[in-house]
């Protein structure tokens, strides 16, 4: 099909990169020079091209607008010291797009096609991707579907698109989180493992109201019991009590991040006790009671490592542990830095030099 198909470049007259402030990037505002775009349309991907970063021009009918039939993934490029660019697990990426793809009636997008388009827009945006510890150039690829019909039927046209935003050392607040056992974001059978426009949209109600009660996010419960922890916002969420690192598995109802994987193969690797087990709110509330937990913590793209300082549980908040005092997370935090930055050896091939 597309295998080798060209992707045609019109470049932007004046780049804004003068514009950017390094030691001051404000989060997710900024978009680099260009962006790369797709059409779906015929059975096959067509029209690829990098263009400047600019409005679309859409149907009032877009099925995508009324339907929410998009998916989107997350990942970040970073440099080296010589100034090389490095993407994160990207093939994963790749292969997680195309799982949400089936579950929403979208097509795949082909693994070379989705490198190709990637590793051409960061080259010709290299200058965006910012070089100063802990920063990193956001890549945000989505699909979405553009049939102009308003009816509710799988789709025929779709963009496929890559924008990127650069985004500025990353030191996450320790967070409040609070057990949410009346709302749902999943359940068994539903789209919890894509990631799918929806599933975010219908978070947020849930998510403000704890942040009324003061807190910054929630971890999610199974929908049908509300007793097993589940995830959190955009983030997996971890504990490490008895020196065992635990996490729920991930079923049908929760995002497999990459940085879930990566944190649990270093834990191995480090020799250190993992368990991918159901975790039960019983467990944790018991165990924050008594100062059983040792670690608690969110991984994520956006953050690698959220440390969680505190956790509430309908009427009771547990204060937990001193963050500074937490071995485990602040050592894979650092460790994960250094090998998406390229600073230690990459022992499991992760880093990709685009
Ligand atoms: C993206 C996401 C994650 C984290 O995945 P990473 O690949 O580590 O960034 C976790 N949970 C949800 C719901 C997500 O959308």
């Amino acid at each position: 099909m597309i295998e080798t198909a060209e992707i045609k470049i019109n470049r932007v007259g004046q780049s804004s990169i003068s514009e950017l402030d390094v030691e001051n990037i404000p989060f997710a505002r900024i978009y680099s020079d260009h962006m790369f775009i797709a059409d779906y349309k015929d059975g096959e991907w067509q029209d690829l091209r990098i263009e400047p970063y600019q409005p679309l021009s859409l149907s009032p009918a877009t099925s995508a607008i009324h339907y929410g039939i998009s998916i989107f993934e997350g990942m970040k490029a970073y440099k080296n010291q010589e100034g090389e660019v490095l993407l994160f697990r990207p093939n994963d990426n790749a292969s997680r797009l195309n799982i949400s793809a089936e579950r929403m009636c979208i097509p795949e997008v082909p693994e070379s096609l989705f490198m190709d388009a990637l590793t051409e827009l960061i080259r010709l945006d290299s200058q965006w991707v910012p070089n100063k510890q802990g920063t990193a150039l956001y890549i945000r690829p989505c699909v979405f579907a553009t049939d102009e019909y308003i009816g509710i039927k799988p789709s025929e046209n779709f963009k496929f698109m890559i924008i990127t935003s650069p985004v500025g050392a990353y030191y996450s607040k320790p967070v409040n989180v609070k057990i949410e056992t009346h709302f749902s974001r999943a359940f068994e059978g539903g789209t919890g493992y894509a990631k799918a426009a929806g599933n975010y949209a219908a978070s947020l109600y849930p998510a403000k109201l704890a942040q009324d009660e003061g807190y910054d996010q929630l971890i999610w419960t199974d929908g049908k019991t509300h007793q097993y922890i589940e995830e959190s916002g955009t983030m997996n969420v971890m504990f490490i009590i008895d020196d065992k690192l635990i996490t729920a598995p991930a079923s049908g109802t929760i995002l497999k991040g990459i940085t879930r994987d990566s944190v649990l193969t270093i834990a191995r690797d480090w020799g250190m006790e993992v368990e991918e087990r159901p975790v039960s709110v019983k467990e944790i509330v018991e165990a924050a009671r008594s100062g059983a937990i040792q670690e608690a913590f969110g991984v994520g793209t956006a953050a690698t490592i959220a440390q969680i300082a505190a956790i509430g549980h309908e009427d009771e908040h547990f204060q937990l542990n001193d963050v500074a005092s937490r071995k485990f997370s602040n050592k894979v935090l650092s460790e994960l830095d250094n090998i998406k930055t390229g600073q230690i050896e990459d022992r499991f091939g992760w880093t990709y030099k685009v």
